[in-house]
């Protein structure tokens, strides 16, 4: 099945009915675990459909720490499942998108009155390596003082003691969950994007399927299924307020920020997870141009689609920073370049708010709607796992056996992505070794002919191209699906962002036949997202 399908059923077809609208499965959200269990339920043959009120990884999704990871903080707070569990896949989801997860080593330093002593800090990532069953050659390597400079020379000598390197992976939590989503569409799930459930359907008191609105056709359609699952991250509690909400366990949400400097201006050898001033950890990681730092923990209470860092969280994350790396002395006003600030949705009991766990959890309500919230983005796969299995169980019938272990999200399972820049660079030299960097870490595979199409317009317009290409095969259906979660350009290259948005509004336009109220609109919102991700 090609990928046009993606699209194709994205609107038109389902608006004027041409398709059917009574699925086994409807799943609400298109994030990381939406689009996993859309994945799932369609590898094992379920018929199902997958609705998102933004865009595919628009919520919690795209404003990750962007690691692939066990966890480390989690085995502090001894959640030795979860540690186990996020910890062996990490190699799974690494063997399914190579392009996409990478390996990191990543330097813990040992500081004077940090979290961690030398013996815990062995003690604990020995633990941790144990639980993710990492191979012998990737295991934890100590260092003494002078290797951990050599390692870091940025960090600041007179606080350090000693360090350790691990293994973590990295990733672009956004292009993951868009893969998954269109793997899902391959495979015979129908997703939509920027739709929302606005209601559900009741077939006497059960939930039957959702009412939407479609926020590009501007009008409402039902779709029926016989169970309904909400993967609505932070907005779970608001899904199941439109149902019946149970009194016992609710969400909690924090919110995460993370900022990005110039690499130029933070060039960070290795990424580097340190002691904040108030015994939380921070990760600083270089990626590409640019080098990222989060997070923070604050509590949430404000608007869920207007998640802003602020001038306070910058602070927090400047001085955690320039208290390490004292040499880089960063200015958060002139060095912060992008931002971006995302919620957790931890789930706790009523009247004992101290039990708060970063796991996922499952809830159904009475009348059959089942909700998931908690859990990480690495453990995506396994949570997906559990709330088929609670499917199946609704359905009453066999359930057949879960696949996506071995479901590649990539083409070719085999291919060296080392071999596609090589490929992308052959094709067309004159792009550059960053930019074929780029290609390859964003399309994988599918770069190729990103390049090649361009060739062949005589132009070499790679842009145009990568837009066409997100909005043929990727549903992207406006400059901010673009160069937000489709490029990661907003946080990671945002100066090229702002060069090419009218190039990207004119592709837009064109394709999407835009009135000039349409356009002017986008390029009010475009210019908005950028805005905000400066925050000055
Ligand atoms: P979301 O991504 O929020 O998806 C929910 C979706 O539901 C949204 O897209 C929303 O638009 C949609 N929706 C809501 N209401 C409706 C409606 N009415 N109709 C249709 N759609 C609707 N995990 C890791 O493994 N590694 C990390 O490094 C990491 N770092 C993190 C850092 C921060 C700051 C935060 C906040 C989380 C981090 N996590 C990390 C956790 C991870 O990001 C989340 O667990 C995961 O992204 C949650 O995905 P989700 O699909 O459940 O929620």
């Amino acid at each position: 099945m090609s990928d046009s399908r993606f699209t194709v059923l994205n609107r038109s077809d389902i608006i004027a009915g041409c398709v059917d609208k009574e699925f086994d499965l409807i799943i609400i959200g298109g994030g990381v675990t939406g689009c996993g269990i859309a994945l799932d339920a369609a590898s094992r043959g379920l018929k199902a459909l997958l609705i998102e009120k933004t865009d595919f990884s628009a919520g919690t999704s795209s404003k990750s720490t962007k690691l692939i990871h066990g966890g480390l903080r989690y085995l502090k707070q001894l959640e030795i499942g979860l540690v186990r569990e996020t910890g062996t896949e990490r190699a799974i989801v690494h063997k399914i998108a190579p392009h996409l997860v990478h390996p990191e080593r990543m330097l813990l330093p040992i500081v004077h009155g940090g979290t961690f002593n030398k013996w815990t800090a062995s003690l604990a990532i020995t633990v941790y390596d144990w639980l993710a069953g990492v191979a012998p050659e990737d295991r934890k390597e100590t260092l003494n003082y002078q290797q951990t400079i050599e390692k870091e020379p940025l960090l600041d000598p007179s606080l350090i003691k000693s360090g350790i390197v691990y293994a973590e992976y990295r990733t672009d939590d956004s292009r993951l969950t868009i893969e998954l989503a269109k793997k899902a569409a391959q495979l015979g799930c129908v997703v939509i994007n920027h739709c929302e459930v606005t209601r559900f359907e009741y077939n006497d008191v059960s939930i039957c399927g959702v009412r939407c609105h479609d926020h590009i056709v501007d009008c409402d359609v039902s779709f029926y299924g016989k169970v309904v699952v909400s993967a609505a991250g932070p907005w779970v509690d608001k899904l199941r307020a439109k149902d019946n909400l149970s009194e016992e366990k609710s969400l909690r949400l924090t919110k995460g920020v993370h900022i990005v400097v110039s690499r130029d201006r933070f060039a960070l050898k290795q990424a580097v997870y340190f002691d904040a001033f108030d015994g939380r950890m921070i990760f600083a990681i270089p990626r590409g141009k640019a080098t990222y730092i989060g997070t923070s923990d604050t509590d949430y209470t404000g608007n869920l689609d207007e998640v802003l860092c602020t001038t306070e969280d910058v602070d927090y994350l400047i001085a955690a920073t320039n208290r390490i790396f004292p040499k880089v002395a960063l200015d958060g006003k002139k060095d912060v370049i992008s931002s971006w600030a995302g919620l957790r949705p931890l789930v706790f009991k009523r009247g004992k708010p101290s039990e708060i766990s970063r796991r996922d959890e499952i809830f159904t309500s009475p009348s059959g709607l089942i909700s998931i919230a908690g859990g990480k983005l690495t453990g995506y796969r396994k949570m997906a796992q559990r709330v088929v299995y609670q499917v199946y169980k609704k359905l009453g019938t066999k359930s057949r056996a879960c696949v996506t272990k071995k479901l590649s999200l990539t083409d070719n399972p085999f291919v060296d992505y080392s071999e596609v820049k090589t490929q992308i660079l052959a094709l067309e030299p004159s792009l550059g070794v960053e930019l074929a960097w780029y290609l390859t870490t964003t399309y994988g595979k599918k770069a190729i002919d990103i390049v090649a199409k361009s060739k062949s317009t005589k132009s070499i317009d790679i842009v145009e191209q990568e837009v066409i290409y997100t909005i043929e095969h990727e549903a992207a259906a406006n400059p901010i699906d673009f160069l937000t979660r489709r490029t990661g350009r907003t946080y990671f290259d945002i100066t090229d962002a702002e060069a090419i948005i009218e190039k990207v509004m004119d592709i837009f336009g064109q394709y999407m036949s835009w009135s000039i109220e349409t356009r002017t609109l986008w390029r009010s919102k475009i210019d908005t997202e950028l805005k905000q991700a400066r925050i000055h």
